[in-house]
């Protein structure tokens, strides 16, 4: 089946505010949630605005989605697409959905197995700041983090002498009714002696205090492309959380914010450079050295140049971050007018005065209307 637009999927706009995708993945919660709707493929439906609303609902999630479409998601390796939502914590969207004290099967998770199932560590979003060279030609960067990993004492398990929960026999659930304004329903609920884990252990690990996990901090080398812009972000897959229960890491996401140059501006992969030309040399024409991103090369100006002309040098611009073709340079013109004359060159200027340079075009064209 094909996968359907996030924004399609729960109905909102492209701008759609947090507030306006909350709302509408509530609403359809509601609707399809299995445990109450009668629909057919409620399951399907449901699991599908699940999907959309953990990816529109997080800010670095979105904007990646917004980039690259669902290939943000897609993990190549094992044929599978699609974002992976299971770490999500969709709590603060349910509390109340249903009334006080509904508890979902599955909560959250489809195909679970309590609280003892493998799920993903969390992903994290480091802000990164590069030179513009850094930016244009592409570097290796070395990048502190702090992050969770498994705790080495206890591996990861959170303490020692296991044994079998008792109150929920292991399975990490615990099945009760519920009455609600649907009627009542059996449902499960993580255990709340161990946890979910359906284990408890008689001895709690010091190290991590039961988490499974300890604050470390690390460095991870990143091999930045050439390219990159204000406002990319590079996935650095399996650096970030360690995951639960055996699962996978999370995922780095780097966003990068590039230092602006003094001279050459950028305008996503062409860069503008302001060339300033005396008076002199825009009337009578030169030859410039123009500086570029790699060396200089030599730019005739004709006479009779004006303020704002562009020249373009094709291919002088930055590397595609893709890897796709490079832009161009324009150089831009600036004719500066001279105002710290020396007596001289101030005479000059008044005998040219007095000779007719409003023959120009510009000039007719206004003094028609001027009178
Ligand atoms: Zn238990
Ligand atoms: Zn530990």
């Amino acid at each position: 089946m094909e996968k359907r637009d996030y924004y399609e999927v729960l109905g909102v706009s492209k701008s759609a505010s947090s507030d306006e995708i909350k709302s509408a993945f509530r609403k359809l919660a509601k609707k399809y949630h299995p445990d109450v709707s009668k629909e057919p493929d409620a399951a399907e439906k449901f699991k599908e605005a699940q999907e959309a609303y953990a990816v529109l609902s997080d800010e670095n999630k979105r904007k990646q989605y917004d980039q690259f479409g669902h290939a943000a998601f897609s993990n190549g390796a094992d044929g599978s697409s699609g974002f992976d939502f299971s770490g999500f914590d969709f709590s603060d969207i349910f509390d109340g959905l249903f009334g006080d004290g509904f508890g979902f099967s599955n909560f959250g998770s489809f195909g679970g197995r309590g609280g003892s199932r493998a799920r993903k560590g969390r992903d994290s979003l480091i802000r990164v700041n590069l030179t513009f060279d850094e930016a244009i030609n592409g570097c290796k960067k070395t990048i502190n983090i702090d992050t969770m990993d498994t705790c080495n004492e206890c591996s990861g398990k959170g303490g020692f002498d296991e044994a079998t929960c008792s109150t929920c026999h292991g399975s990490g659930t615990v099945t009760s009714e519920q009455r609600t304004i649907f009627g009542s329903f059996m449902t499960k609920t993580t255990c709340p002696n161990c946890e979910g884990k359906g284990k408890t252990y008689k001895k709690v690990c010091s190290k991590c205090h039961g988490k499974g996990k300890v604050k470390i901090n690390k460095d991870i080398e990143v091999k930045v492309p050439a390219g990159i812009d204000t406002g990319n972000q590079l996935r650095v897959a399996g650096k970030g959380e360690a995951g639960i229960n055996g699962g996978p890491n999370g995922d780095i996401y780097l966003e990068f914010k590039v230092e602006q140059h003094p001279i050459f501006i950028r305008d996503d992969i062409d860069i503008y450079l302001k060339l300033p030309i005396t008076i002199t040399d825009a009337v009578l024409g030169c030859k410039k050295d123009i500086p570029t991103l790699n060396g200089s090369v030599k730019l005739t100006i004709p006479a009779g140049t004006k303020s704002g002309e562009k020249h373009r040098l094709k291919g002088k611009g930055i590397n595609n971050v893709n890897g796709f073709g490079k832009g161009d340079m324009y150089v831009v013109i600036d004719v500066i007018t001279p105002t710290k004359l020396s007596r001289d060159q101030k005479k000059l200027f008044e005998s040219l005065a007095k000779t007719d340079l409003e023959n120009e075009e510009e000039f007719k064209k206004y003094k028609k209307y001027a009178k």
